[in-house]
């Protein structure tokens, strides 16, 4: 626990935090933040340097405050993946989808928000901070999600916000489209907004969330272009909802919040989503033979709709583990889940590395 000194005026409840995030050291395979491992092409960073440039003689101007372009060709984008017809009415951006969770805590925590733990834990650390009380709700013990339970749950709470994160965080595993149906109907029953994280739903086959927005308007889904889509560095995420949600993200956001580099950056990515997208296969085909990899060590994978894997079983502490493994160069996650760790799904080296590495680990 942090010690500060008395004539920092710090807000009351900050006090007891530290500074979150994963720990970022070198490592030789960085499997800890389910990035996607492949770098975007040669053609693609001359697209974004060619854009850079274009705007070069722009910059003592402020940026389009609405991010015309980038929403738009976001739009376009989840149409094609979602046979949707939303339009950029529906769609906000920001500076990584965390901003966006931070926006909908400011705009709509009045009473309290609910989630199922474990889950993404920036939920409940954004709550704090913007000054939400949280409640967390309960898993099975295998960590799935009992969805009749949970619409109880969201019945007798009442919470203003409901976050779902699928696929989950840090298990991996995917809700049904039906199942999030029913939790669409119990928090409009409460009048509360259901929040879906999506941050992996391209490496998921289960429909989107975004189709349900027409029926439900008290549906908001944030997507991300830092896992699935390559682009983790240039920090863009965005939310899909109907039009009065992206008008209450404009009361909330900063002035000029996402600047004109990462305006041009982004939409000059969307234009390579099929470039950017071709590793999500590859990726998920790893991902089945590196869960039977470590099923066949012996060791407890849970199945996977993303691009990592959870898994357990091991004969002494997980931290212990995770910190042999540092010293073999493999960077994995501990997720402060006690005989739990995550692994991202790495190129071809560095998941042959990582098993190399945890098998030399486990016998000794
Ligand atoms: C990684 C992750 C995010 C992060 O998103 P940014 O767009 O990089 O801020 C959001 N939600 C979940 C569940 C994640 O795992």
């Amino acid at each position: 626990m942090s010690t500060w000194p008395q004539w920092l005026p710090l807000r009351e409840e900050l006090a007891p935090m530290s500074a979150y995030g994963a720990p970022q050291v070198e490592a030789d395979a960085s499997l800890n933040t389910n990035e996607n491992p492949f770098s975007p092409s040669p053609e693609l960073v001359k697209a974004i340097a060619a854009r850079v440039t274009e705007i070069g003689s722009r910059l003592n101007r402020y940026p389009d405050r609405e991010a015309t372009e980038l929403r738009t060709s976001l739009a376009n984008y989840i149409n094609s993946q979602s046979a949707t017809s939303i339009d950029i009415s529906n769609v906000w951006a920001a500076n990584g989808s965390n901003e966006i969770i931070q926006s909908i805590f400011l705009a709509f925590g009045r009473k309290s928000a609910l989630g199922f733990t474990p889950s993404y834990s920036m939920h409940p650390l954004i709550a704090k901070v913007t000054a939400t009380p949280w409640i967390d709700g309960t898993r099975r013990k295998d960590f799935t999600l009992d969805c009749d339970a949970a619409a109880s749950q969201i019945e007798s709470l009442r919470p203003t916000l409901t976050f779902i994160t699928t696929p989950n965080n840090p298990t991996g595993s995917a809700l049904l489209i039906s199942e999030i149906e029913m939790l669409a109907r119990s928090t409009q029953l409460v009048g509360g907004l259901l929040v879906i994280d999506e941050a992996y739903a391209e490496f998921s086959s289960e429909k989107s969330a975004i189709t349900l927005i027409e029926k439900f308007p008290n549906v908001v889904v944030i997507r991300t272009m830092s896992k699935a889509f390559a682009f983790a560095g240039a920090r863009v995420g965005y939310l899909v909802a109907h039009p009065s949600v992206i008008d209450a993200m404009r009361l909330v956001r900063l002035p000029y919040h996402l600047s004109a580099l990462t305006q041009v950056a982004a939409s000059a990515a969307l234009e390579f989503s099929d470039e950017l997208l071709a590793t999500v296969q590859g990726l998920i085909a790893a991902r089945e033979d590196l869960a039977s990899e470590l099923s066949a060590l012996g060791l407890e994978v849970i199945p996977s709709c993303s691009n990592f894997l959870l898994f357990s079983g091991f004969k002494r502490a997980s931290a212990d583990v995770w910190k042999d493994l540092l010293d073999k160069g493999v960077l994995i996650r501990d997720v402060g889940l006690e005989g739990y760790l995550r692994v991202t799904i790495g190129n071809g080296a560095e998941n042959k590395k990582f098993l190399m590495a945890i098998k030399e680990v486990l016998n000794k």
